[in-house]
């Protein structure tokens, strides 16, 4: 959601949508200019969270940043971003900062690895609460972390990786080919093999416009893409994820993700 009437406002918001928790963007997820808040507006915004006892809150890094670049302007950009935004996020008590872990653009997973994992161990200093989260990709172009191998290597490589969970977007990760469709438990036990579930922290609940194993990154709304409404109610319902937050990235403005999430409660009988 945007935050560009503020963050109280924001949280304001959440409540009007019967929501309990948001996903907010660090900065401006175009660019690289950010709002600082008042004492009192982040008074008036922690009240609001209490007092409706949100779930916790995730940040998103901008789109602009690749971490994985080995283009000097880029990458200095990068690093400056993620470490700013770590520092800045946990500062304002968010409990998760997400970003997409970078393009290689053509030197390799490899290198495009090594980039990620220096850059975020200049961010890191294991200090914070916060906890940094790979975003799953669809693997578009050169995209990073369309495998749960990939982002497993960018963890074990860091100084802290005890700061780093994970961010499973849906529709990333049937774009990417994971058949979450016919096999919701064959990816779930996949992603324990590989990385462990105790490191998946949030989901990003989205359909998608294109299809299977696509490596396109289209996000539809619920139960109007090609993974389909029953799909995506077995995820938020699924024992192994039902604990977990939900943010929901379709393309709707706030009345519409209103209407998206009453669907929803009533799809699984909790309205
Ligand atoms: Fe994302
Ligand atoms: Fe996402
Ligand atoms: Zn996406």
């Amino acid at each position: 959601m945007s935050i560009a009437g503020g963050i109280a406002k924001a949280a304001e918001n959440v409540v009007s949508m019967e929501a309990n928790t948001m996903q907010i963007f660090s900065r401006n997820p175009r660019g690289s200019g950010y709002k600082t808040y008042s004492r009192k507006e982040m008074d008036a915004f922690q009240e609001i969270r209490s007092s409706h006892r949100f779930g916790p809150l995730l940040a998103h890094a901008p789109y602009t940043m690749n971490l994985a670049s080995e283009k000097e302007e880029v990458y200095t950009f990068a690093c400056m971003v993620i470490r700013e935004d770590i520092a800045r996020m946990d500062d304002l008590g968010i409990e998760m900062l997400v970003f997409h872990p970078g393009s290689h653009t053509g030197i390799g997973v490899k290198k495009g690895i090594e980039n990620i994992i220096a850059g975020l161990d200049q961010a890191i200093t294991g200090q914070e609460q916060i906890t940094v989260l790979l975003e799953t990709m669809s693997g578009k172009g050169t995209e990073i972390g369309a495998s749960f191998e990939e982002l497993k290597a960018i963890r074990d490589g860091v100084k802290h990786p005890e700061r780093i969970g994970i961010c499973l977007d849906t529709c990333h990760v049937f774009a990417a080919g994971y058949d979450i469709v016919h096999d919701l438990d064959g990816v779930l036990a996949e992603f324990d093999r590989v990385l462990g579930l105790k490191l998946l922290r949030a989901i990003h609940f989205n359909d998608s416009m294109m299809p299977f194993a696509s490596r396109k990154d289209r996000h539809a709304t619920i139960g109007d893409g090609m993974i389909g409404c029953k799909a995506l109610m077995e995820v938020i319902q699924h024992p192994a994820l039902k604990e977990l937050p939900f943010y929901l990235e379709t393309p709707l403005d706030d009345a519409g993700h209103k209407q998206e999430i009453e669907r929803i409660r009533k799809e699984i009988g909790e309205s």
